[in-house]
């Protein structure tokens, strides 16, 4: 691998000023990392890796001069948005240049009709608290949104909170457009819009630089944060599952826990009943209440209730669900790790069959969201309510890299679909049906491959790769 050029730091301190340029300390290590540590196998393969200097563009016009700058120099170059990835999307595998773009975070416009057109690092906290004061809310959202950038969650993220009703990031109409800046000498903007703007999607920085986004927004609804509890699993699995598919039921999340996952919860704690499993809503406060009831005639008992506040303020239930709930159990036993699964239709049956197979060994942590039952990334959601699949992010009692191997080829045997979260390889992570039309945009918008290199598995040309070498015995 060429040796990072000497003068491209001072050129780079000439730009942004010395402020926004770190090339040494703890806050460079940080501005290298994402939360790939929530992997014991990104763990043992990214610990090591570090940017050689990370920068804090202010305006486009001190992003365009900069990636110019490292164009010419021909270094990796390794977009930020908050850092809140997990599969080490984030962590440069070759060095070079981390482009941290948090203090591109502004809301340009909100349209009447429901658009919010953002820099890439506006934050969805602020955007959800934005878009709720002018009769809005965000249609989809990571368990991360008080932190997680916009750009962030579309080049690394799916789904989330309110996929439920709206489907993931993919799903159609959810994003307007999006504006990529190019990684050469002489930086260009392409604007891709509706359907188009899914070749940028979920590349993990690869495609291009998001300079802007619109994404469409939903209509506000005032929720209540609600919690179910039943000794009985399949009792309410059954209930959780009917619940998710009522389309007359205003929902925003729908989440299952097996216990013992409520117990990793600790400041909810006081709330559960030892033993027992447990479903968070967050439903529309005016159907709270029948919701309450038609939970109480199956046998089900209401341990939580309070309102999701506006303008948004904690406590916020979204904080155990989604990826949040393998934060919450790696804290109580480090021995935790998790797999990110779509489970079929006939999902009692592949319950059945991972506890044959691996007694004791998973704890379910299920996620239901619209769109197709084995969670494609593509066309997930119909808004309609109808369409629901189960999703889920069971947690694995993590005995050795052979062993989780063959849960995730065990799965794959069984239907269960699985978007592996210990591989940093784009293709590996998700399904992407057009990687063709992706690796296009790549070659279009880095001709030089400096983006990311090495996370895009299939693009033929990495120039810092090893010859025929191997990453912390990973070919590259
Ligand atoms: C506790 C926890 C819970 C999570 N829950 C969810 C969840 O519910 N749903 C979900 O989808 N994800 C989830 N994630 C993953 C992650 O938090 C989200 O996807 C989040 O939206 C990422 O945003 P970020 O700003 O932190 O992105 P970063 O981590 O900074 O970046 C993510 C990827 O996008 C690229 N990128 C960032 N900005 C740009 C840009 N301007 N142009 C091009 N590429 C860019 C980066 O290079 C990187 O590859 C979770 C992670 C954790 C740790």
């Amino acid at each position: 691998m060429p040796a990072f050029p000497t003068t491209l730091i001072p050129e780079l301190r000439a730009l942004l000023g010395p402020a926004n340029v770190i090339d040494t300390g703890e806050a460079l290590e940080t501005l290298s990392k994402d939360f790939y540590w929530y992997s014991p196998v990104l763990k043992r393969q990214l610990d090591d890796k570090r940017a050689d200097v990370a920068v804090r563009p202010g305006t486009l016009e001190e992003l365009k001069a900069a990636v110019a700058a490292c164009a010419r120099a021909r270094v990796p170059v390794t977009v930020r948005g908050a850092g809140t990835g997990n599969y080490g999307q984030c962590v440069p595998l070759f060095g070079g240049v981390v482009l941290d773009l948090a203090r591109l975070d502004r809301i340009l416009e909100l349209t009447p009709d429901g658009v919010v057109r953002v820099e890439p690092g506006a934050r969805l906290g602020t955007i959800e608290a934005e878009a709720r004061k002018a009769g809005w809310e965000l249609r989809c959202m990571p368990s991360t949104w008080v932190k997680s950038s916009m750009a962030g969650f579309f080049c690394g993220g799916s789904g989330g909170i309110g996929s439920i009703t709206w489907g993931g990031i993919n799903a159609p109409g959810n994003v307007k457009s999006v504006t990529l800046l190019s990684c050469e000498e002489t930086p260009r903007l392409l604007k891709l819009e509706e359907g188009d703007s899914k070749r940028a999607l979920h590349t993990y920085g690869t495609t291009g630089i998001m300079v802007e986004i619109e994404m469409r927004l939903a209509p506000k609804v005032d929720y209540e944060q609600l919690i179910i509890s039943s000794p009985d699993w399949e009792k309410l699995v059954t209930w959780s599952d009917d619940a998710a598919h009522h389309a007359a039921w205003g929902k925003r999340l729908v989440t299952q826990f097996q216990w013992p996952i409520p117990s990793f919860f600790k400041p909810l704690v006081k709330y559960f009943r030892t033993g027992e499993h447990v479903t968070f809503l967050l439903v529309a406060r005016t159907q709270a209440e029948a919701i309450i009831a038609d939970a109480a005639a199956a046998g089900l008992a209401c341990v939580y209730r309070t309102p999701f506040s506006d303008p948004p303020k904690p406590p916020f239930i979204t904080d155990y669900t989604w990826n949040h709930t393998t934060l919450w159990a790696m804290k109580s036993d480090p021995t935790l790790t998790y797999v990110q699964a779509g489970f079929g239709r006939n999902f009692r049956e592949q319950f059945a069959l991972l506890e044959k197979k691996f007694p004791g060994e998973v704890l379910l942590h299920l996620e239901w969201i619209a769109g197709n039952p084995k969670m494609t990334r593509e066309d997930i959601g119909t808004h309609s309510g109808e369409n629901v699949g189960m999703g889920g992010i069971p947690l694995v009692y993590f005995k050795s890299e052979a062993r989780l191997q063959e849960l995730l080829d065990y799965c794959a045997e069984i239907g269960v679909f699985i978007a592996n979260p210990h591989t940093f390889y784009l293709e590996e992570g998700g399904r992407h049906p057009n990687i063709v039309e992706k690796r296009a945009l790549k070659a279009e918008l880095d001709p030089h491959a400096l983006l990311n290199p090495g996370k895009m598995k299939s693009y033929p040309q990495n120039p810092f790769a090893p010859a025929a070498g191997t990453l912390a015995g990973t070919a590259v």
